[in-house]
């Protein structure tokens, strides 16, 4: 019998043999869609701070204030001390941005996935979770080893087939998704997904991690053009937003839930005032700013058009994340670090984040570019691709 050591060398050495070694490297995020990196100043086609909002001043200046105001720490739980007027007046806010009767905020979106599919799916042992095959390996920690019934990326028949052969098993149903796919850059249809959902009684989840503050009438999410569509809709204040935190958003009795049954909102710490008060400028940010949006837009439209010139699978992409698919891990990684001797970086995705075979440049763009960032990406993705 070997030691927990012996064991943790030999998954290191297979992860090195599928070219799959992951490593930390120190990163500063600049303004104008740049950033540092040992020493240098590379063009960052890798965060996902779309609208640049994570170096913007009011952010920085509302979270000193508000650190300066109100502690650096909550000091509890929200059902203990935790909970500041800050707290409830931003939950407030942001069931009003998201257009429902009411909101919760997480430490982060992952906590919050993880934390909140457990609890709905606690309320019953016989629940039916009907999955996207690519949703986010946060939303896998929340089914908590649940049967998931998964179907097929974005296929909705695939769906409603699915729902169709359960039709006669007892228990609720959830179906969860994502409006916008972290690695391909596409969209759920919510419109279609709701009516499938109320035809089969289902509860419907929405990720909107990649939406929020960039997608749906300013910015707030696929969702908020569909009032009603969908049961619970999730976010983070982590990407768009420039900061740091979670939401969950839906009817009262779903949050009254929550508070009550949920492990993750109940045993944490409750968000300190310097994130609230980072998420508070965002939120007095991002519904003006349509004009970024249009730009970001525009440049997603730009790299997709010069990509798919030169014979690049984009996959489904139609927002500000496309994929420039490789193939293998170590091509992948190979361009990516051609690109970095270049001044641009992309981040190069790999199994187990994607399926074998797909590995990719995840090309995560912001507003904050010119659109000659753009086409100098292009033009050094395009010249090392085998035609
Ligand atoms: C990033 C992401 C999360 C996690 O959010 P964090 O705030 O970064 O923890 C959850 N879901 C999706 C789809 C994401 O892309």
């Amino acid at each position: 019998m070997a030691a927990l050591d012996a064991h943790l060398a030999a998954a290191l050495a297979r992860i090195d043999s599928r070219h799959e070694r992951r490593r930390l490297a120190a990163t500063a995020l600049h303004g104008g869609g740049r950033v540092a990196r040992g020493g240098a100043t590379l063009i960052d086609f890798s965060s996902n701070d779309y609208l640049g909002l994570a170096t913007h001043p009011l952010l920085a200046a509302r979270a000193a204030e508000w650190g300066a105001h109100h502690g650096t720490g909550a000091g509890a739980s929200r059902l203990v001390t935790g909970t500041l007027d800050a707290h409830l007046a931003l939950e407030a806010k942001i069931a009003a941005f998201k257009g429902t009767e009411a909101a919760l905020l997480f430490p982060s979106g992952w906590h919050c996935n993880a934390a909140v599919l457990a609890a709905l799916l606690k309320v019953a042992p016989d629940a039916l979770l009907f999955t996207d095959r690519l949703i986010h390996a946060s939303l896998h920690a929340g089914a908590a080893g649940r049967r998931q019934i998964r179907f097929r990326h974005n296929d909705l028949d695939h769906l409603g087939m699915l729902l169709d052969e359960h039709r006669d098993a007892p228990g609720p149903r959830l179906i969860v998704t994502e409006s916008v796919f972290s690695m391909d850059g596409d969209r759920a249809d919510i419109a279609a997904l709701s009516r499938l959902a109320r035809a089969h009684d289902a509860f419907l989840y929405v990720d909107e991690a990649h939406a929020t503050g960039v997608l749906g009438p300013q910015g707030r999410g696929l969702s908020a053009a569909h009032p009603g569509a969908v049961d619970l809709v999730m976010g983070t204040f982590s990407k768009a937003l420039g900061g740091f935190g979670a939401y969950v958003a839906g009817a009262q009795a779903l949050i009254d839930y929550l508070v009550n049954a949920c492990g993750g909102f109940i045993f944490s710490t409750a968000p300190p005032p310097t994130m609230l008060g980072a998420i508070d400028a965002a939120l007095e940010l991002v519904p003006r700013m349509d004009a970024a949006r249009a730009t970001l837009a525009a440049h997603g439209d730009h790299l997709r058009a010069r990509l798919a010139a030169a014979g690049i699978d984009t996959a489904g992409s139609t927002t500000q994340i496309v994929p420039a698919i490789v193939g293998e891990a170590a091509d992948a990684l190979a361009l990516a670090d051609a690109l970095v001797a270049e001044g641009l970086l992309a981040a190069a995705i790999r199994p187990p984040t994607v399926p074998p075979g797909t590995s990719r440049l995840r090309l995560a763009l912001r507003a904050t570019h010119a659109t000659d960032d753009i086409d100098r990406l292009a033009d050094a993705i395009v010249a090392r691709t085998p035609r």
